[in-house]
């Protein structure tokens, strides 16, 4: 028997499977979608079976040297989803396999995770006296029919005088590391007739690839319509793959799902390697009808799938960053296809991209307008900070302050954001509120302080530094930029009673900081909940009435394509955590441009006002939807070589693609990164027609070059 092995190594020149020979006694072992261990020039390498065969054209064939594993690791299913990742994203076939496996099954060679035994001990042949601490023993074994060692040993120490006599017998029986454990109870509600119609919907067409966009806004009861469908499709003996944002999966979504069922699985990176490989196995073994997870739970190993929910949909962490770069959503689609189930795409802001194709007919649009239960829409006030009085110098304005002070008198809670940290700072007039533009672009420039430049991150324009605002002649220009942190000290000063606790990146490094956080202001323990857009997802504290944005500005001027829709989005998240419950809620935000159209559509909650007006923008600008981007980014750690090189590259592009604009090279943002430094060139066009045939070639051209690494992104988050 012969084998094609596609080996652990991530390299376009190795990225083929290699064909080695199988020893007659490991034979039995092999089966297409199992490890095993290969030589492979020097080392000892892993691979998958990719295919098993009789006949070979090579004359030089190497025996394996073991098999790895007792049963197929990728499914023939995955087998399929790898080859179609790899086309779709261009990255190398092994690196999608790997992409979709817990650490504990990639094939990597020397990285075990232990699968965690429990002895257990049973009845083996009662023969002889029993005296009454042995009885003690035995009738506890035989509650359940065997119990564990550790378990008899605390009632007493006979369990090993029984043992020895052979009364007894010890086994190790494979166990899950306990992941859930938190009981917690939900009260079910009976749909309204929005939430039945879009239920209906669903139900009416389980055996079809359907894809359904849930336009709800916040508090519409999405979830709650979920979980009816989820409890549809398990009572046809189907299962369910429920994707939610990383940041929401340790908070109540889950909590509500295991109110309701018990056969669930999760999936996220705030599990150890051994707690994902026991729900890995879990999900594998048809143990799990449910998972819940983020954005890699898509490839969850779930058979007979029913139904496909991503809520949340347009956040951009579905998308992944690094090589493969695949978006779960196109992912979802391909299994729905594969398993003939819907896939619904539930979000209270819809991306432009996904509106548009509703529009279009290619998903079908579903509405939850207006709020489940008793609540209703906050109340939202602008705030125009060109205009108001900051209390103390903070960056608290005297409507906020006033709002705070009310609310904290009526001991209602309150959460402030601070949005979007990480970014470098933009210079802007306070007066007037002028930020400065690229003059090829729509978009801000950036400050960089270390050069004193202002730079366009899209197209590489850069010009110096201004300390003058050419509008209003101001010479006290802003940095934007202050972080949580400082913030917290504000509010600690102007608020000394209140219970103030901060959430963002720095406060919730540590597994299990971001739940606590959430379970302490939940039960009310914290007055003012202050945080990064980390806090605008997907909670639900009912005794949240006010809601403040500190500066609506901040996201509208990060340098992208799409900061008018991300500011839409925020605006509209975050307010709808405010008034979730029987009090109405107040929202303020901060702008110093309180007449863009992004801020006031946000306010009046006018989505489609918003798409209409934004959508001419993109078109204008030869942006997404109209336009598609892919990104090519070539790095080296030789500046000399890349330079030089990215150059011959555009100059390929521009000469082999037809109808497409490639723009750049410029800078990537940051320009080096572990001691990478990287271009971008930026490819629009409205037809694909050669675009991956190119790109694939020019993988080709460089994949023996080790110097040089190039990475395609199609459709990337931040241009
Ligand atoms: P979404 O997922 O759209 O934000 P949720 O499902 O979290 O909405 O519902 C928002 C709130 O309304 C929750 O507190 C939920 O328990 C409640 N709710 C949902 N559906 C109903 C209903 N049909 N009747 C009463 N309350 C409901
Ligand atoms: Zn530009």
């Amino acid at each position: 028997m012969y084998i094609k092995v596609l080996v652990e190594l991530s390299a376009f020149n190795i990225d083929k499977t290699f064909t080695y020979h199988v020893p007659e006694e490991m034979v039995d072992g092999i089966k297409i979608g199992i490890r095993v261990l290969v030589p492979f020039n020097n080392q000892k390498l892993e691979g998958f079976v990719l295919d098993i065969t009789d006949n070979i054209e090579e004359i030089e064939v190497k025996d394996i040297i073991s098999v790895v594993d007792n049963e197929p690791i990728l499914t023939k299913e995955l087998l399929e989803l790898g080859k179609y990742l790899s086309d779709e994203t261009l990255s190398t076939l092994i690196s999608s396999y790997q992409a979709m496996l817990p650490k504990a099954l990639k094939a990597k060679n020397g990285s075990k995770v232990n699968i965690k035994y429990q002895r257990i001990v049973e009845i083996d042949n009662l023969d002889g006296v029993i005296t009454p601490k042995q009885q003690e023993i035995i009738d506890k074994i035989n509650q359940n029919g065997k119990c564990s060692y550790t378990e008899l040993k605390k009632i007493n120490s006979s369990v090993d005088t029984l043992l020895k006599k052979g009364m007894l017998r010890i086994k190790d029986v494979e166990t899950y590391r306990e992941v859930n454990n938190s009981k917690f109870n939900y009260p079910r509600h009976e749909l309204n007739n929005e939430q039945k119609e879009v239920y209906n919907e669903i139900v009416n067409n389980l055996n079809s690839e359907q894809s359904y966009l849930l336009y709800g806004v916040t508090g519409s009861g999405k979830t709650e319509v979920y979980m009816d469908i989820m409890e549809k499709v398990i009572s046809l003996g189907k299962t369910c793959l429920l994707l939610v944002p990383e940041i929401t999966l340790t908070n109540q979504i889950l909590k509500r799902m295991e109110a309701r069922f018990d056969k669930i699985a999760v999936l996220h990176s705030g599990l150890s390697d051994g707690e994902r490989y026991d729900e890995y196995r879990r999900i594998k073994r048809g143990e799990a009808n449910i998972v819940v997870g983020a954005r890699s739970s898509v490839f969850a190993p779930l058979e007979n799938i029913g139904v496909i929910i991503i809520d949340e949909c347009h956040t951009e962490s579905f998308k992944q960053d690094v090589m493969p770069k695949y978006d779960a959503i196109e992912v979802a689609k391909w299994r729905s296809k594969y398993y003939s189930c819907p896939l619904i795409l539930g979000t209270a802001t819809p991306t432009l991209d996904m509106y548009a194709r509703a529009s279009k007919g290619l998903y079908k649009l579903l509405r939850l307008p207006t709020r489940a239960g008793k609540a209703q829409v906050p109340r939202i006030t602008i705030c125009d900070m060109t205009k108001e009085e900051h209390i103390k110098n903070s960056m608290i304005s005297k409507t906020l302050f006033d709002a705070i002070n009310h609310k904290l008198s009526l001991h209602e809670q309150i959460i402030l954001l601070q949005n979007r940290r990480g970014y470098s700072s933009i210079l802007m007039c306070p007066d007037c509120g002028y930020t400065m533009k690229c003059p090829n672009c729509d978009i801000s420039l950036t400050y960089h302080k270390t050069k004193e430049l202002m730079r366009c991150h899209y197209c590489g324009y850069a010009t110096k530094k201004i300390n003058v605002c050419p509008d209003c002649k101001n010479d006290q220009l802003k940095e934007l930029g202050t972080g949580t942190e400082k913030i917290e000290e504000e509010i600690k000063s102007l608020f000394p009673s209140a219970r103030v606790i901060r959430m963002d990146l720095d406060t919730t490094t540590k597994k299990g900081t971001h739940d606590k956080i959430i379970t302490s202001f939940a039960k009310g323990e914290y007055d003012i909940l202050l945080g990064t857009q980390m806090i605008s997802k997907g909670l639900d504290f009912p005794n949240v009435t006010l809601v403040g944005i500190l500066n609506a500005d901040t996201s509208l001027f990060i340098p992208s394509y799409k900061s008018n829709e991300n500011t839409y989005d925020l605006i509209s998240q975050v307010a709808g955590r405010s008034g979730r419950s029987e009090k109405i809620g107040d929202v303020v935000i901060q702008t110093y441009n309180p007449d863009h159209f992004a801020i006031t559509l946000a306010s009046k909650n006018d989505y489609e006002g918003f798409y209409k007006e934004e959508m001419h923008n993109r078109l204008v600008g030869k942006y997404p939807p109209y336009f598609y981007l892919t990104l090519v980014t070539v790095k080296s750690s030789d500046y000399e070589l890349v330079s030089k090189e990215i150059n011959k590259i555009k100059s390929i592009l521009e000469s082999k693609l037809v109808d497409k604009e490639v723009i750049g090279p410029s800078l990537g943002v940051p320009f080096k990164v572990n001691n990478y430094y990287r271009f971008n060139i930026l490819i629009k066009y409205k037809k694909e027609l050669d675009l991956k045939i190119v790109l694939k070639d020019l993988i080709d051209h460089y994949k023996s070059n080790y110097k040089i690494k190039i990475e395609i992104t199609f459709n990337p988050n931040n241009i």
